[in-house]
């Protein structure tokens, strides 16, 4: 690369900084080259600048489909100034370097984000010369910078003011930078074809599972290995992470986050975060995966301590998220026991100091989605994936909230209302803890959790010997499976060790015999309609 970017060629549909940018590199020598739009702005600002057209000798045309496709563009993108063959062409040819590219493309991501957007604008959007001139650039990135996002602007002005060049590893940077975006594009206009119906080319008619799925990730940070030592492990966030999310976490101190911090920070955070307007204060406590205490409180102290209970043994080197602030008195109380991850949307300065004494606690603090309605479509346009073998299982998330309303009393005795508040509660925490999922609860705070058994009987014996050993006595408990109890088994088993009522999805073809039971131990039970397995 020359010492000082001869030529300059300015593409860009999103004209953001871009007046600042031309007019700073107009003031370091460099001469000006623009299509149509971005020669007009600049040359409004007045800046001295060379359109495309009059450059190469031929005029846009196509409405603009043909703008910069001209070898004299591509010629000066891809030369390589080290071979004297290619310079000696440009000579032939008359055709001048372009040592600096500023593209940025048709905006075809936000163009198909609108409802009423037809095939015919998407595919209008379809950036064709930006994307090869991109790839021109940065193919040649050891003789040319390339940029493709006005974050990038400020860098490499300062790098050009300073040394009259763009250094090797920024244009490499810049390079993959352009890469990754030519990628994100593609995948982009991939995955929008694709969901289309070729027959009819429908659009109000898209597939949430197109024919073709790219994942498209950012990596966030390595991480020391996977679940186990011996494996390694990434993190990665989407292209567009949903606010509110794990991914926009801010870890405020302590020891870098593992893999399996990580995972079960979301679980922790995910559950919480479902808590939202049920009261002042939630507090979820999570180990492998599985909440081992949740709670509701008046504040975040209360929820704690109540969350705590449900099984103190477990609680020992937890992930424990609020949904609330987290204050100087609860903090204290929570640092008397060994946290692993503390999640909360703020703290109280108090509170920060309370774990600044404890340096190793991972502190992070996760603003709450100021748009709720805005949180719960991005909620169910999540997709939920699992590798498996060579393949890859994509369902949209488990959004799914209980209308109250929707419950269906199925025995005689209905519950009453301090019954249907426990069987709403111990419904939502039984959609977080691994299938075959039996809760527990009363007065908004789980009593025993059985989780992940590979019978439903197991995971309700194991739910009650917990909270007997956490000295939790189950008398008068209202109880979630998160699945049907096939047969009758499961649910003598919640009502001997005391539950008096009970909310399942119901849908057995043994219901008949399951709700005769419960009417024989004269217990209170509704059906979900629904079910929330989770593996
Ligand atoms: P302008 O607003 O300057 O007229 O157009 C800028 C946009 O045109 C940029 O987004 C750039 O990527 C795109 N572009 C540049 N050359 C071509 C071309 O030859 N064909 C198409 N379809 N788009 C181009």
């Amino acid at each position: 690369m020359t010492t000082k970017p001869l030529h300059a060629l300015i593409s860009v549909s999103d004209k953001t900084g871009v007046l600042d940018l031309a007019r700073a590199l107009h003031g370091l020598g460099c001469t000006l080259l623009s299509t149509g739009g971005t020669a007009k702005l600049l040359a409004d600002a007045g800046l001295p600048v060379t359109e495309v057209a009059a450059h190469t000798g031929f005029p846009e045309m196509l409405d603009g489909r043909v703008k910069t496709l001209h070898p004299t563009i591509h010629g000066g993108l891809l030369a390589r100034r080290d071979v004297s063959e290619h310079m000696a062409a440009l000579e032939t040819h008359g055709i001048a370097t372009i040592d600096l590219l500023v593209v940025n493309l048709y905006p075809f991501e936000a163009t198909v984000a609108k409802p009423a957007c037809s095939l015919d604008d998407a595919i209008e959007n379809i950036d064709i010369g930006g994307p090869a001139m991109v790839r021109s650039a940065a193919k040649n990135w050891k003789d040319v910078a390339v940029l493709t996002d006005a974050s990038q602007y400020a860098e490499v002005l300062a790098e050009l003011t300073g040394h009259g060049q763009v250094s090797e590893t920024t244009r490499f940077k810049l390079a993959v930078a352009a890469f990754n975006r030519i990628s994100n594009y593609d995948a982009a206009i991939s995955d929008y074809l694709s969901s289309l119906d070729p027959a009819t080319r429908d659009v109000s008619a898209r597939s949430a599972f197109p024919a073709q799925a790219n994942g498209r990730f950012v990596k966030l940070q390595d991480l020391r290995y996977g679940e186990n030592p011996h494996q390694q492990a990434a993190f990665y966030r989407d292209l567009d992470p949903a606010p509110g999310s794990l991914v926009t976490a801010e870890q405020l101190q302590g020891k870098e986050l593992s893999y399996n911090n990580i995972a079960d920070a979301d679980a922790a955070w995910e559950c919480v975060k479902s808590f939202a307007g049920d009261a002042a204060a939630a507090c979820v406590i999570v180990k492998h995966a599985n909440p081992c205490g949740v709670a509701l409180g008046a504040d975040a102290a209360e929820a704690y301590s109540k969350a705590f209970k449900t099984d103190p043994t477990s609680a020992f080197g937890g992930i424990i998220a609020f949904n609330t602030e987290l204050d100087g008195a609860a903090a204290r109380l929570v640092a008397r026991q060994f946290v692993e991850v503390l999640i909360a949307p703020s703290y109280t300065a108090e509170a920060l100091e309370v774990f600044a004494a404890k340096a190793n606690t991972r502190v992070l603090r996760i603003a709450l989605p100021t748009d709720p309605a805005a949180a719960a479509a991005a909620a169910r346009a999540f997709r939920d994936t699992k590798r498996v073998g060579s393949g890859l299982l994509i369902q949209s998330a488990d959004a799914h909230v209980l209308d109250p309303a929707a419950l269906k009393v199925v025995t005689k005795r209905a519950p009453t209302d301090a019954q249907l508040r426990d069987l709403m509660f111990a419904w939502k925490v039984a959609k977080y803890v691994k299938s075959n999922a039996i809760v527990f609860c009363a007065d908004a705070m789980t009593m025993g959790v059985g989780a992940g058994q590979m019978s439903r009987l197991d995971s309700a014996r194991i739910a009650s010997i917990k909270a007997e050993a956490a000295g939790l006595a189950l008398a008068g408990t209202a109880v979630a499976s998160d699945a049907f109890f096939p047969f009758r088994d499961g649910l003598d088993v919640v009502v001997d060790a005391g539950a008096t009522a009970v909310i399942q999805p119901g849908g057995s073809v043994r219901d008949a015999e399951v709700i005769a039971a419960a009417d024989e131990r004269g217990i209170a039970m509704v059906f979900t309609g629904v079910r929330h397995f989770r593996h």
